[in-house]
């Protein structure tokens, strides 16, 4: 068992990427993440979903999974927090996109996507989620039904179909650059987002908020790809999950910890050096 630098006094927050790290990347499962689960929630130790999944899909995990705390949508396009979770004096002075009944959600990214539509339309080889039928996504993605049209609802970023050749072309990139988006690429699929953002900058924003309310918080993270890297650089411990192929994707972190375990394994085998560290 790794020895961490969490001291029994101090308080654990931890951000978590989705696929490939907390669910199976293929089948979505979070069966072998459940014990995980459990503890973190034993421990009152905040579980703070960051990943490019939309706010449908990310809402609907939570209830599956019986978590409640603020999460990260759309590789850190918003910031969802329940309402009542903070005070709201320390609330982020960010434009707020949507109140729901349970949420409130600041925009980090732009609002407006109909530029990121218009590019993606002059590169004909270039298809999104929004491009394609349900029967076409279902392949891609192994969604279907209800789940297909959470992963639909996207509110600031578009994700890629495979279309390998044409998205690293140089034209369709300096495209999205001039008018201000990046891409990201994740375990499954490259997506399209607003280039001032990034799981990073959404991470920095929730833990200036959570050392207002945590006494000496120590943040933690995990993820798989290059898309967790902001994630991972800004917490003071990282873990690396290993992918469903038993390789590591390309990450370069000083101080950054892989686990043997793959997926949910790995979450799992991280979650316990976080635990047991504090507990000895
Ligand atoms: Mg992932």
């Amino acid at each position: 068992m790794i020895t961490l630098p969490v001291r029994n006094d101090q308080s654990l927050v931890l951000f978590t990427d989705l696929d490939g790290t907390l669910i199976d990347h293929h089948t979505y499962s979070y069966r072998r993440s459940e014990q995980a689960l459990k503890e973190l929630e034993i421990h009152h130790v905040p579980l703070v979903f960051c990943s490019s999944k939309t706010y449908s899909e990310q809402v609907y995990l939570q209830q599956q999974m019986s978590v409640d705390a603020p999460f990260i949508i759309e590789n850190g396009s918003a910031l969802v927090i329940p309402k009542g979770y903070f005070p709201s004096e320390i609330l982020p002075v960010l434009p707020r996109y949507i109140d729901t009944e349970k949420h409130e959600v600041f925009a980090l990214a732009h609002t407006d996507t109909s530029a990121l539509h218009q590019i993606i339309k002059r590169f004909p080889a270039v298809r999104g989620f929004s491009d394609v039928s349900d029967a076409e996504l279902s392949l891609h993605t192994g969604l279907h039904g209800e789940a297909l049209l959470r992963a639909r609802d996207r509110w600031f970023t578009e994700t890629l179909v495979e279309t390998p050749e044409a998205k690293n072309t140089p034209e369709f990139l300096n495209a999205l650059a001039v008018s201000g988006f990046s891409t990201s690429q994740g375990g499954r699929f490259l997506t399209i987002q607003s280039a001032s953002t990034n799981k990073g900058v959404a991470v920095r924003h929730l833990m200036s908020i959570f050392r207002q309310t945590t006494s000496s918080p120590v943040f933690a993270a995990i993820g798989d790809s290059p898309n967790d890297l902001p994630m991972l650089n800004c917490a003071d411990i990282a873990f690396q999950v290993r992918r469903a192929d038993g390789n590591y994707a390309q990450i370069e972190l000083d101080g950054l910890r892989r686990t043997s375990g793959t997926g949910p394994a790995g979450f799992e085998e991280a979650v316990q050096s976080l635990l047991h560290s504090r507990l000895k």
